[in-house]
């Protein structure tokens, strides 16, 4: 994308109702892009139907309209306003992964269920981690081409280097690295020929030209996974942010599928939009300077004065009686 400026995206899937700390992660994304005068995109990512529940998507884009985190592009950029859907792009995946193997980066592995699972089991008895032990990394060409050309399912798994580390740097937690040999060669094309849920959110983010990747702190363990990936294709990585949880009590995070703290819930209770924004914006992020005392913020305020730096790295409580405060 020929283009420097800041673009964020929210990627929900529509696994559940949205809580307070998915919209916090939406209105952080928000304000990330708003502040730079950039853009601020929705993707949903609903690749995996198994997980689809009903009605969510419905649910998303009206908590996104009523408190007016509106995104910016639909998939007819400067046409109508409508997000991006990643189940409607599925076709175009498998190209990438293929272009992959091209350049020797990725490969076709046929083995089959049967053979991971014994596997699997052998490795669990030996008291080792389960992991792939790269039996297809090196076929032959015309092997391979003689087991694709008689119909072999097959997946296309990256090859990730045995040795070495990767390590990226997130605003939040700083610099986190991973040893290479603690990676699995991870599957981007499905054996249906559908990218794997994070091969489809590293080429969506590279395709719409993502610039700061913000989201919950449960995706920093693949993170490397996604870093790779990124630098197989020699693109450019993101600058990352990852929030901690907001939690129920002192042990749960909310739970989508629970249906904890919806926005919808928090307005019929009578709660105003701006009161809930405001206070979910302060629920583990703190202005700075001038305005570190101020504790009423609008959101055009918020857009002025935000700044990632301000989030913190513990998980907030969510507490609807502070709420009631404001
Ligand atoms: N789709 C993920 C979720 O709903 C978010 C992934 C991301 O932002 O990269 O939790």
């Amino acid at each position: 994308m020929p283009s420097n400026k800041v673009r964020t995206r929210f990627a929900p899937s529509p696994t559940g109702y949205m809580h307070v700390g998915n919209l916090r992660t939406a209105l952080y994304t928000y304000l990330m892009a708003k502040h730079e005068d950039g853009t601020f995109i929705l993707r949903i990512e609903d690749t995996d139907q198994g997980r689809y529940v009903e009605g969510a998507v419905d649910v998303i884009y009206n908590t996104l309209r009523e408190t007016g985190l509106l995104w910016d592009e639909g998939p007819d950029i400067g046409g109508p306003v409508g997000p991006y859907v990643q189940s409607e792009r599925m076709g175009m995946f498998k190209q990438y992964a293929e272009q992959l193997v091209a350049e020797g980066k990725a490969y076709y592995c046929f083995c089959t269920e049967e053979r991971l699972e014994a596997l699997h089991a052998e490795q669990r008895a030996a008291g080792e981690m389960t992991h792939y032990d790269g039996c297809c990394r090196e076929l032959p060409k015309e092997e391979v081409e003689k087991r694709l050309a008689a119909g072999e399912p097959y997946v296309i798994r990256q090859k990730i280097p045995r040795e070495g580390v990767t390590g990226f740097d997130d605003v939040v937690y700083g610099h986190i690295e991973v040893n290479n040999s603690e990676m699995d060669d991870q599957i981007l094309i499905k054996t249906d020929g559908m990218p794997t849920y994070n091969f489809a959110n590293v080429v969506d983010d590279h395709l719409m030209g993502i610039t700061h990747v913000i989201r919950g702190s449960e995706y920093l363990s693949s993170t490397p996974k996604y870093n790779l990936l990124y630098q197989a294709f020699g693109w450019d990585i993101p600058t990352y942010i990852h929030c901690p949880p907001v939690m129920k009590d002192a042990q749960n995070k909310l739970s989508k599928r629970n249906g904890d703290a919806s926005y919808q819930d928090l307005v019929a209770k009578g709660y105003l939009t701006e009161a809930v924004l405001n206070y979910i914006c302060l629920l583990g992020w703190s202005p700075r300077g001038e305005y570190a005392e101020q504790e009423i913020f609008s959101l055009p305020e918020l857009v002025k004065i935000w700044s990632p730096e301000g989030i913190s790295k513990s998980p907030a409580i969510f507490d609807p009686l502070k709420l009631r405060a404001i």
